[in-house]
């Protein structure tokens, strides 16, 4: 990632600037019942509004097909003003006339919310004339959606190539912590990729093994890498077409100089439920009717020794099934290792994804990581080494 525009560069007193936000917040009974992402885009709000700009909000809610009440962010709109101290204005429309005379009408140092981008068709086209009558409104543009920048729409993208672009404060910190993860990472980076299938993480995979030092795999997709081998995994969640595919990555990383770190033993159980009665087996001798549901002690302890062997590690996906006790123990107990080398100042932890971030709450260490981004699809598309289009439109010429 070069180097991007942040809000230190931009003149916002007295100017209108479009702030990108990302609002897209679990509601319940017509009100707002996780405020996690309003929370995190009021320090920008507040900064620009602290310097004298008029802070002009744009944001997507939900998948409306078309203008629909349902999906409107008035709601958003009183939670927001309730959290940010500051009455907030909104505007039935994020274009035309509604927008506009909102938008006139609104005073230096003041804030107001746009209507859903989504209730236009053209947003998620990333149409040119729905960008033009964005960028009408605004005389600079700032993005600090992290979360909306793998997707190239008319709010995210088209609208930052129209108006002098800037990063937000939430986006500035999640590009600079993802910078500390694999663009310009201390070495040697460990990776551990974990959760269900192959086939979701084929990508991720791929473009691991070129960058990293070491990954570990582990959590069902292990399971496939352990058959590609020969092992008998019994009844594991397995993808065995993919048998080849695995192999191929195999051979990728080894040419790579990339060390795969996969189970060594693994912890059995014959139900796929909380408390099942379970049996640590070595990965050579898996009963032919039990089911891999987490990774064994020995594996556990093989993986603390590689995050103590790196400077960085990077982790998307649990090591187990961990929604179901006991069988979190080993995504828990690295989890710990993680945050303590974390605390000592030994390791750079950057973890993400839906899953990751539960099983981090749950071992209760979240915050002691360096980074979790809570960005879901932008962070596995990061993880792919794939340019995100909300972020190549912020970078400096
Ligand atoms: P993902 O969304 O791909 O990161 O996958 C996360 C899911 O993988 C979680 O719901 C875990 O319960 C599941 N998972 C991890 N390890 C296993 C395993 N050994 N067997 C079955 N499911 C697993």
């Amino acid at each position: 990632m070069t180097s991007f525009r942040t809000l230190d560069s931009a003149d916002v007193a007295g100017k209108r600037a479009l702030v990108r936000v990302d609002l897209n917040v679990p509601m319940e009974k017509g009100k707002v019942a996780d405020a996690t992402r309003i929370e995190r885009v009021l320090p920008t709000i507040r900064e620009i509004a602290d310097k004298g700009g008029k802070v002009i909000l744009l944001a997507h809610f939900g998948r409306p097909k078309g203008v629909d009440p349902k999906e409107s962010l008035k709601p958003v709109a009183v939670e927001l003003e309730r959290r940010l101290h500051k009455p907030v204005a909104f505007a039935e429309d994020c274009v035309g006339e509604k927008a506009a005379a909102a938008v006139a009408a609104l005073q230096s140092g003041h804030v107001l919310l746009l209507e859903n981008t989504r209730f236009h068709p053209e947003e998620e086209k990333n149409d040119p004339t729905f960008a033009k009558a964005l960028a009408a409104n605004g005389d600079l543009y700032v993005n600090d959606a992290f979360s909306a920048a793998h997707r190239a729409h008319a709010s995210t993208e088209g609208v930052a190539r129209l108006l002098p672009s800037f990063a937000g404060r939430t986006m500035q910190a999640e590009l600079e912590a993802l910078g500390k993860g694999l663009d310009k990472p201390k070495k040697p980076v460990v990776a551990i990729v974990g959760g269900a299938k192959v086939s979701t993480k084929l990508d991720l995979l791929g473009n691991l093994v070129e960058k990293v030092d070491a990954l570990v795999i582990g959590g069902g997709m292990a399971n496939t890498f352990l058959h590609a081998q020969g092992l008998n995994i019994g009844k594991s969640l397995c993808e065995k077409d993919l048998a080849a595919t695995a192999r191929d990555i195999m051979q990728k990383a080894e040419k790579a100089g990339c060390a795969i770190i996969l189970p060594v033993d693994a912890i059995v159980a014959w139900h796929f439920e909380a408390n099942a009665p379970h049996q640590t087996f070595g990965v050579d001798a898996i009963p032919k009717d039990g089911m891999i549901l987490d990774v064994g002690p020995l594996s556990t302890e093989r993986i603390r020794r590689s995050l103590e062997d790196s400077s960085t590690l990077v982790w998307n996906g649990p090591l187990g099934a961990f929604e179901l006790y006991p069988f979190d123990a080993g995504t828990a107990e690295t989890a710990r290792h993680a945050a303590r080398l974390t605390k000592e100042k030994k390791l750079i932890s950057v973890a993400g994804g839906g899953d990751t971030v539960a099983a981090l709450n749950q071992a209760k260490v979240a915050d002691d990581f360096t980074y979790v981004s809570t960005a879901g699809g932008a962070f596995l598309e990061w993880m792919e080494g794939k340019p995100l289009p909300g972020v190549e439109a912020l970078k400096a010429e």
